[in-house]
């Protein structure tokens, strides 16, 4: 058996009803070039890149030569998007390539399918960066996420606001099925075919449900609880997706389909990171809302399945697993245990950031070297206060949380070094990237970042630049166009 590039794939969508999706192969893309390739997602999928031509690489990695065993496919989803049912949405330039090792390959930017309506197909390299790095970078601190394997760029003029090239990337992930997937069955009314999207979902995510008699019942708890997760991991690392809609939400609790995302900078609760998100109903406070609003469509989307009164009393578990898993991960940033009672010590840290408009993550980071000692009066964190009062009262709060668990001072830092980054891929961080690599042909800098990203607990003094928020007074807007 050799190893050598290309791998072969299998294609377990395709064991699917046919309503769901459509083979087409990508559209070709004008001279590929290899951007970035990486190696940790690629040892995940068992795929080696060997001695193989970078260019013959990039042509795979485009999509313009086929992979032995793969027959490229393009689903269709529905979705609401801000609020509004969307009927007919679908893989609009996304190309599922098949599966291997449990995981499945998908090109992002491939060219038009059944499903691009007015779009190009096409993704622009500014987003497909965009993505790539978040993805990592979302995966460096934690939190669920689909992959990213590849980054291929290509001359193809690209128009958006302006004219901009091509890319592709090529994305892993256990699943792309999205709520909007069960909610295009649920509207044309296709209940046997929804049934057997569910059982391929139990099969091939939790098998050992597949015979259980409660199965779709214990499927949407599980979603339920995931997607309750996710958006505890999102507020605890200060990420707002930007565009929530259904058909970007995975049904296994990923982060998925990255667009005007933004990090927090300055603490601000409602942030609203999609310029093009009028009425912030994609705030950074209102996601964990959403989560709910949107478990709610899939709920109803699954009636066939199971009762409405079990989907009603799953539903109403997700507030409390949302509270307990965020109070954990918070928790962990301030070295307490996680305990309902310190819930007032992490909100009163949030007040204090919000009001003397303190950085999210430079705050947390700096809380690490936090002096413990009764008189202690931790200036260098005091100073960054303009309510000096406001940080004593929170400090003594903190410190008698911290004694009364018992965490010794060395204990403490320790835990928080390794639960609050240092780097985050800020906005203006990504635009240096872009910058770096579309401007300056700098692809180097791509090895600097994935390695800084991968592991954002770590120092990294060589790039310690990337660690710093964005200059005073700028401020980057971004919008759905990708
Ligand atoms: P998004 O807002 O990126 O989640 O996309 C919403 C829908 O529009 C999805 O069905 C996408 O596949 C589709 N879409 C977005 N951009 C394009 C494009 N350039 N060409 C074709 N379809 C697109
Ligand atoms: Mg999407």
């Amino acid at each position: 058996m050799t190893n050598a590039f290309p791998p072969s794939l299998g294609q377990r969508f395709l064991n699917l009803p046919t309503a769901l999706y459509h083979p087409i192969q990508a559209e070709p893309l004008p001279n590929p070039t290899l951007l970035h390739w990486n190696e940790p997602v690629a040892e995940l999928a068992d795929i080696q890149r060997g001695e193989i031509d970078p260019h013959k690489l990039a042509a795979y990695l485009a999509g313009n030569q086929s992979w032995p065993g793969s027959t490229p496919c393009a689903s269709v989803y529905a979705g609401h998007q801000f609020g509004y049912f969307v009927p007919q949405l679908g893989d609009g330039r996304a190309l599922l390539l098949g599966d291997r090792n449990g995981w499945e390959l998908q090109l992002k930017g491939s060219g038009r399918t059944p499903w691009s309506r007015a779009g190009d197909g096409r993704a622009v390299l500014r987003s497909s960066l965009r993505e790539y790095l978040c993805s990592e970078a979302m995966h460096g601190l934690g939190v669920p996420t689909t992959r990213a394997l590849s980054l291929i760029g290509s001359p193809l003029p690209v128009w958006r606001e302006t004219e901009e090239t091509a890319a592709v990337v090529l994305r892993m992930s256990p699943s792309f099925i999205r709520f909007g997937h069960f909610e295009w069955l649920s509207h044309h009314k296709q209940t046997a075919t929804l049934r057997t999207l569910a059982d391929f979902v139990i099969t091939h995510h939790f098998p050992s449900w597949q015979t259980h008699p409660e199965r779709y019942a214990r499927l949407f708890a599980e979603i339920t609880r995931l997607t309750a997760h996710l958006m505890a991991h999102w507020q605890s690392v200060g990420f707002t997706h930007g565009v929530m809609n259904t058909d970007n939400m995975s049904i296994l609790g990923l982060t998925l389909d990255y667009g005007p995302f933004g990090f927090l900078d300055t603490y601000q609760a409602d942030f609203v990171c999609n310029h093009t998100d009028a009425h912030g109903r994609y705030a950074y406070d209102q996601q964990p809302d959403v989560g709910a609003w949107n478990l709610t469509r899939l709920a109803q989307a699954m009636v066939s399945l199971v009762s409405s009164d079990e989907l009603k009393a799953i539903l109403d578990t997700y507030p409390s697993q949302f509270a307990t898993h965020y109070i954990q991960l918070m928790s962990r940033r301030l070295g307490l245990k996680p305990a309902r009672q310190h819930t007032g010590v992490i909100l009163g840290l949030l007040e204090l950031m919000q009001s003397n408009q303190l950085d999210y993550h430079g705050f947390f980071r700096d809380l690490c070297a936090f002096d413990t000692t009764p008189d202690a009066k931790n200036h260098a964190l005091r100073d960054q206060c303009r309510q000096r009062e406001q940080f004593d009262q929170w400090a003594a709060q903190w410190r008698h949380a911290l004694t009364e668990d018992g965490v010794s001072d060395a204990d403490r830092r320790g835990i928080m070094l390794r639960h609050n980054p240092k780097y985050i891929l800020r906005n203006h961080l990504a635009e240096e990237i872009i910058h770096e690599v579309r401007d300056r042909h700098n692809t180097e800098v791509l090895n600097d970042i994935i390695r800084v990203l991968h592991a954002p607990f770590d120092e990294h003094p060589d790039l310690a630049r990337w660690a710093a928020p964005p200059p005073a007074g700028t401020r980057i807007e971004l919008s759905c166009s990708s």
